[in-house]
């Protein structure tokens, strides 16, 4: 396990008593810690010169040289702009319109699509009182099908049917006009995953999308991708106009640089974040939290 940015700075600090003060350079060799530890957590390279940049034009304007503590008053610095980063935007799901609202679930195969898709209809079910309906638009893979019945049931859902035969946009339309005639007030349409990137897959979404005007589009990202998140959430926003993401696994040991990565390439806020691989492990994302898990 990796040393926290804490231990880092603190001992970088214990190397510089005896000092008068501390310089510009201490602040740069500062700097450097926390380039590491960032890249440590997982966050893409052009994403941490980025924001060492931002935060370099804090620490020197807010005179972390001349503090007490300079270690700290960095970490802090750190800490508040990884939180700003991560958090900025606005993090509900906008559900304001005709219903049905429709969610289009986007994300590469294992991501957690189906999963979410059946934890998000449970939150919507219990939180917000809303009448759930499912539907996969998977038309490669038989069994994702299968499974979103499963989980849909186990959220209290309905789930409406699809074969491999039909085209994934005729499938969303006819759930879309199911939907309305039986009043429902949320669509989540599931979506097919490739495990790379794929043009194919893009062209195939892009049309789910148009076929159903969603009002939220939703980039689900497996948190234990790191670096790789980068070049998932770019295709993705090249694609989709997306209203934001969700990032799963955040139970396991990663320590979700991605996020940052992620929220960064695409500008959409982070929504939701997995946290099991229980129905009810959703939870709203806590950016405040994430950035001292980020940290370590
Ligand atoms: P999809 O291919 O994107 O639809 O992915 P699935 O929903 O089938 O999920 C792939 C695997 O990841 C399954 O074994 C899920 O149980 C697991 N999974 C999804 N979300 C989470 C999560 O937040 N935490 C954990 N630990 N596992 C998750």
């Amino acid at each position: 396990m990796a040393s926290t940015l804490t231990d880092r700075l603190s001992r970088l600090v214990k190397t510089m008593r005896g000092q008068a003060r501390i310089t510009e350079s201490n602040v740069q060799d500062m700097l450097r810690e926390v380039r590491m530890a960032l890249l440590e957590a997982d966050v893409a390279l052009p994403v941490v010169r980025d924001f060492i940049q931002r935060v370099k034009d804090k620490a020197l304007g807010q005179e972390v040289a001349g503090s007490l503590n300079p270690g700290q008053a960095l970490v802090g610095i750190v800490h508040k702009e990884l939180a700003a980063t991560m958090g900025a935007g606005v993090a509900d799901l906008d559900l304001a319109t005709q219903p049905p609202a429709v969610i289009l679930m986007a994300g590469l195969q294992g991501a957690g699509k189906t999963t979410t898709t059946a934890k998000l209809a449970k939150l919507l079910i219990e939180k917000r009182k809303k009448k759930v309906l499912t539907v996969s638009a998977d038309v490669y893979r038989p069994a994702a099908i299968q499974q979103l019945k499963t989980v849909t049931g186990q959220a209290g859902a309905e789930w409406f049917a699809s074969t491999p035969e039909q085209q994934p946009q005729d499938i969303a339309r006819a759930a879309l006009d199911h939907a309305r005639r039986h009043h429902f007030d949320v669509l989540l349409v599931d979506t097919a995953g490739r495990l790379a990137i794929d043009e194919a897959l893009m062209a195939e979404i892009r049309a789910l999308h148009a076929a159903v005007h969603p009002v939220e589009t939703l980039l689900v990202v497996d948190a234990m991708q790191g670096q790789d998140a980068v070049n998932t959430a770019k295709a993705f926003k090249e694609a989709l106009p997306l209203t934001g993401i969700v990032l799963t696994k955040l139970d396991g040991d990663a320590r979700g640089g991605a996020a940052l990565s992620v929220r960064q390439v695409t500008g959409a806020p982070i929504k939701f974040a997995g946290v099991s691989e229980k129905i009810d492990g959703l939870e709203v994302f806590d950016a405040e939290r994430h950035a001292g898990r980020v940290l370590g």
